[in-house]
């Protein structure tokens, strides 16, 4: 590839902050909130308009994952009380009725609590680079309508997805799955409107075989919808007669190579209206659906994989082992690894069939890069195996993480060390005073 040198210029030193968050998806959230209330200073930095990531911006249907945190219980109980939500709620499990996502009101609360914890956001901002001193990461450079601009930070959190700012560090990764570096496909989430509640079905995971008038759910998905799409997966929402919908797929997608992302989105955009048109031929209750909104971003599911001091495994989680350094507890998911060449889950994916020891912890070290210092990891960037990512990653878990993630920044802060000197007793005091159990 032709290169050419860009002249070295001076950019301005815009902020100095205690604790800079890159990225407000779950996993920043939670690290914004957990340093602020720790009580460092604290400064999010999102690429969007909103906090959120996948949740709000990204429209996803339900929060899974790490249902006993406190804090992912403030998040939904908060939003469940957003004077903005229907008056009216539409038939809801009690579990579907607490987790579900309204994305709007979700993106409102989560500007409120930012707010009242004293975080300073900094919206439309995206972060392109790591200020790095001797292996030490000591603040990022941003792009923005303001221009190139640096940002000087204590300590960073990358809290990305793709873990951009321990990329640039150098961070040592490892993309996809270990045997050849594929990642789990991409898909581009979005809701419509128009359905009846009274006759439709809601298909929730691959395993969700239905017989209806036409045939069994899955199997006609297969059939007549549009390769690599074909499965069919349905979330009940808040808003009256509105579905979300999490049914496009794009295989072999690398989600840190902007012309791959570019073609996945011409992709998913094509078959949203082959599965508009699928679901009103074949599927009960949606004869009548049309398309309400489209998320902001493909939603990608798994790119970099860091090599932290430790890395999880898929025996830690079936062990439901609680790690010594354990930072997030009470995790519980399956291993969601949908097919790496079409619709369905991959042959080492268990959803119904996963089978756990009970709930697992996350340990501190998986979030300490293992050479780079002045950065923690938080979110599905983590370091674990190809395998257990695809538990871990689900947004309630990747929040969980990040609390644990801020408090250890703020820790850090406090006592003028670095990340990795921070004792996790130090953090466990602190997260079982949240109200944490083990
Ligand atoms: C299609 C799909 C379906 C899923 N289904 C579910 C589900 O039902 N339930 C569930 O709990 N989980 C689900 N997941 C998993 C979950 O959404 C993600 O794994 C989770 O959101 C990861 O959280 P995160 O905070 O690490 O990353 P993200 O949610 O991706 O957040 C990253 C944030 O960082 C910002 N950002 C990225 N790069 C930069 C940069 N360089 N500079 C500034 N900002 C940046 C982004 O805009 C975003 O706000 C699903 C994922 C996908 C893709």
């Amino acid at each position: 590839m032709r290169t050419i040198t860009e002249s070295a210029r001076q950019i301005p030193v815009v902020s100095e902050t205690e604790v800079l968050v890159a990225g407000g998806g779950p996993a920043g959230i939670g690290a914004a909130l957990g340093a602020a209330r720790a009580g460092a200073k604290t400064l999010l930095v999102e690429q969007s308009n909103a906090p959120g990531g996948m949740a709000t911006t990204g429209l996803m249907s339900h929060w899974s994952g790490s249902r006993e945190s406190p804090l992912m219980n403030e998040i939904v109980e908060r939003m469940a009380k957003s004077p903005s939500l229907p008056q009216e709620i539409q038939a809801l499990t009690e579990a579907d009725l607490k987790w579900s996502i309204s994305h709007e009101c979700q993106k409102a609360v989560l500007f409120q609590m930012l707010k009242e914890s004293g975080v300073t956001v900094q919206l439309y901002t995206m972060v392109t680079d790591a200020l790095t001193e001797n292996k030490r990461v000591s603040g990022v450079i941003t792009e923005s309508k303001s221009g190139r601009e640096a940002i000087r930070a204590q300590v960073t959190i990358d809290a990305t997805g793709d873990g951009d700012v321990a990329a640039r560090a150098g961070a040592e990764y490892l993309l996809g799955r270990e045997e050849d570096h594929r990642c789990q496909p991409v898909t581009l989430m979005f809701r419509i409107g128009g359905v009846d509640y009274s006759q439709a079905v809601f298909p929730g995971s691959f395993e969700s075989y239905m017989n209806i008038p036409k045939g069994e759910i899955q199997a006609l998905g297969k059939q007549h919808l549009p390769h690599p799409a074909g499965h069919v997966l349905l979330y009940r929402s808040r808003l009256p007669g509105e579905v979300c919908v999490n049914m496009t797929n794009v295989t072999d997608i690398d989600g840190t190579d902007v012309r791959q992302l570019t073609k996945a989105e011409f992709i998913c955009r094509e078959q949203i209206d082959a599965i508009i048109q699928f679901l009103r031929e074949f599927v009960p209750g949606y004869r009548k659906c049309y398309l309400v909104a489209v998320a902001g971003n493909v939603g990608v599911r798994e790119t970099r994989h860091f090599k932290g001091v430790y890395t999880i495994t898929a025996e830690d989680i079936v062990e439901a082992t609680v790690f010594p350094d354990w930072i997030a507890t009470r995790n519980y998911f399956n291993f969601d690894i949908h097919s790496l060449v079409g619709p369905g889950l991959d042959k080492h994916g268990a959803q119904k069939e996963f089978k756990a020891r009970g709930m697992y912890t996350i340990p501190y070290r998986a979030c300490l890069p293992e050479k780079i210092d002045g950065l923690l990891l938080s979110g599905r960037n983590i370091s674990g195996t190809h395998k257990a990512h695809s538990n871990y990653r689900v947004m309630g878990i990747c929040t969980s993480i990040g609390h644990g993630v801020g408090i250890a920044a703020a820790l850090a802060v406090k006592h003028q060390i670095q990340p990795r000197a921070v004792d996790p007793a130090e953090i466990q005091k602190q997260l079982l005073a949240c109200g944490v159990q083990v």
